[in-house]
């Protein structure tokens, strides 16, 4: 694949641009506009307790329609807000508008415990992701124990001081999860140095969690392990009841998957969950 901006950045001459060049070429310049043309806007999926089904938190999930190519989905722009640096908006953005909304929910009824934003390697890269989140908090008011920042483990292990951030986040009182758990490359140690709060079981292994053997029992190491460490450990991608009802049996009591909800928009999740 033709990188967009060659080595010396040379973008428009690179001899190896192919049309996956220029679409790519062409998405970038979408992207770059796409906050100021309101084309970005958030999902909310919920997150449930097992048991007894009710909303422990959501997770905000970034979409963007475009006019013309209509839902871009994130794993093809993410990357790209990624390799461009225009991911330092888009992520202020998100961290922003996730507690706004938080604080609507409240306004209309509905206290949500807690939303999930996810945080990529370039937000903490570039160091001010600290502030970034104080302010915000003090801006919209939100308590900052309910606001969990995701990460994977890969942004981790590929951040130079990544515990002095993490350190600080967590000194704030915002709290972590490990997103795609079991899926990155990384050690364990860091679990035991770091004030991560929650593991989220990725949801590769669950999907074919009675079939598979191996995926069994990862899942259920992933519990233990969470369990012994004091951590909270919630499922992914949750599909059907067999892997509700397998997770409570192991001792996992949290989960988040099209067999509770899909990300939806936040007047659906008002109408769903307002008591
Ligand atoms: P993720 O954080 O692991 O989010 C979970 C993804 O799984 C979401 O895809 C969600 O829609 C999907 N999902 C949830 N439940 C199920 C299920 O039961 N079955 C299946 N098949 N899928 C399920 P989505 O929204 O397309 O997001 C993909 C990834 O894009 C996210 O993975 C996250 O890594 C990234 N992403 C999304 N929003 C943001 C954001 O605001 N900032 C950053 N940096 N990354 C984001
Ligand atoms: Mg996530
Ligand atoms: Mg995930
Ligand atoms: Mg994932």
């Amino acid at each position: 694949q033709a990188k967009a901006r060659g080595r010396n950045g040379y973008r428009f001459y690179a001899p190896s641009m192919t049309g996956e060049g220029v679409e790519r070429l062409r998405l970038e310049t979408y992207l770059r506009r796409s906050i100021e043309k309101d084309e970005i806007f958030l999902n909310y999926q919920p997150q449930v307790e097992i048991d007894t089904g009710r909303l422990i938190g959501v997770e905000a999930l970034v979409r963007w329609n475009h006019p013309e190519l209509g839902l871009v989905p994130p794993v093809r722009f993410i990357p790209l807000a990624e390799d461009t640096g225009f991911i330092s908006q888009l992520g202020e953005w998100v961290l922003g508008e996730a507690c706004r909304q938080m604080v609507r929910w409240e306004r209309a009824g509905l206290v949500v415990p807690k939303i999930a934003v996810n945080l990529s390697v370039r937000q903490f890269e570039r160091g001010t992701i600290v502030r970034t989140v104080r302010d915000i908090l003090a801006e919209t008011g939100l308590a900052p124990h309910r606001l969990q920042l995701e990460v994977t483990e890969s942004v981790i292990m590929n951040t130079g001081d990544a515990l002095a951030f993490i350190n600080d986040l967590h000194a704030i009182g915002v709290s972590l999860a490990i997103d795609d758990f079991g899926t990155g490359y990384s050690s364990l140690a860091y679990l035991k140095q770091m004030p991560v709060k929650t593991l989220k079981i990725d949801r590769s292994f669950i999907k074919d969690i009675h079939l598979d053997v191996n995926d069994e029992a990862i899942a259920i190491a992933i519990i233990q392990l969470g369990k012994s460490m004091n951590l909270s450990v919630i499922a992914e991608g949750v599909e059907t009841d067999a892997q509700a009802a397998f997770l409570l049996r192991h001792g996992c009591n949290q989960a988040q998957g099209y067999f509770y909800s899909r990300p939806v928009m936040p007047d659906d999740l008002l109408r769903r969950w307002l008591p």
